[in-house]
């Protein structure tokens, strides 16, 4: 198990983590989500040991993770980290560059070794191509494949996706995450990218400004997102104020609902005009206009006709429990 238990971390005056806190089991995939700037990449180098720490700890198993006041090479043996700028041997081959990463012991499996990571990142037919002529993207992911060839406990990822393309991306992601899941490797992905944690990441952190602001099971915290913030990780948000839904609702109480939670009603609805509609393929993302001036994203099936006067609705469920002051 990792145990990250209140670590403080600043550059120079910049405090950068606050008491950030969390623990993850073995084989189990952690997201941290933010914006920018909110600590992801400052956490993943904090648990490599990259970083020496203000106050706190960091511990996998009974083994104390000690920062580069100790290690003389950083980072610990079980644990591999993938940074967002990655660095390979440009003028060798991409099988080169996994083969060094393997252990000596494994020298017979080589072949296979490199052909199952290959296939892990979608590159079997660049096996002899030298890593300098690959794209951007291309060279993430054979980052990726070295991260795995030691076959590590722990794998940190910094937003391992973000050089490659849309077209690329879904494939990798169910190529990638299940082979982790089927390997037992525990992971960390640091990303903003609601694809990749949804369907993967069984618990979220959510930072902001270096603090802990969420950290839930995946479902739990898209079903039921604390804040403006958290929820606009996910999906476009609307804050609609409640007295929308009903007259005797406090002023500064609000509800929080992504597009696909409200719905064209025919009773128990507020009034809108239709002000846009955008094609999303098997779906319509649209725009309403309250009388106040509340601009809501809704979704339909058909197109909406433009200037039309609409009722909105969203579940009674909705109303219970995505209640919000922020
Ligand atoms: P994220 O990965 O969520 O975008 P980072 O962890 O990279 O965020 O950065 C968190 C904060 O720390 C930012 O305000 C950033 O400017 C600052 N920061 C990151 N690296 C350094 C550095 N080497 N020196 C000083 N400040 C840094
Ligand atoms: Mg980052």
């Amino acid at each position: 198990m990792l145990k990250v238990d209140s670590i403080v971390f600043s550059y120079a005056d910049k405090s950068v983590l606050k008491e950030v806190s969390f623990e993850l089991e073995k084989g189990k995939h952690l997201a941290v989500m933010g914006e920018s700037g909110s600590g992801k990449s400052t956490l993943l180098k904090a648990i490599y040991g990259l970083l020496h720490l203000n106050s706190g700890g960091i511990s996998w198993g009974n083994q104390n993770v000690l920062g580069p006041n100790y290690n003389l090479v950083p980072g610990e043996k079980y644990m591999k980290y993938v940074a967002q700028d990655f660095d390979l041997m440009p003028f060798t081959t991409v099988s080169e560059n996994i083969a060094e990463h393997l252990s000596a012991f494994e020298q017979e499996t080589h072949e296979a070794r490199i052909l199952e990571l290959l296939r892990v990142i979608a590159m079997e037919d660049y096996a002899k191509t030298k890593v300098k002529s690959l794209s951007g993207g291309q060279q993430q992911r054979v980052a990726l494949a070295r991260a795995l060839a030691q076959e590590p406990e722990l794998l940190l990822l910094d937003e391992p996706f973000s050089s490659i393309d849309q077209f690329k991306k879904n494939e990798l992601r169910y190529n990638l995450f299940p082979y982790l899941k089927e390997k037992g490797i525990t992971v960390i992905n640091a990303t903003h990218d609601p694809n990749d944690v949804l369907a993967f990441a069984d618990t979220v952190l959510v930072l902001q400004q270096g603090k802990t602001l969420a950290l839930k099971p995946t479902e739990q915290l898209y079903r039921n997102p604390k804040n403006t913030y958290v929820a606009s990780l996910f999906d476009i948000v609307n804050k609609l104020p409640l007295h929308l839904f009903m007259e005797n609702a406090a002023k500064d109480e609000f509800i929080l609902a992504y597009p696909h939670d409200i719905h064209i009603v025919k009773e128990n609805g507020f009034e809108a005009y239709a002000i846009n509609t955008h094609f999303k393929g098997h779906y319509y993302l649209a725009e309403g206009l309250t009388e106040d001036g509340t601009t809501v994203f809704f979704t339909t099936k058909q197109a909406v006709k433009i200037h039309k006067k609409i009722l909105l609705g969203v579940s009674p469920v909705l109303l219970k429990t995505r209640k919000s002051s922020s």
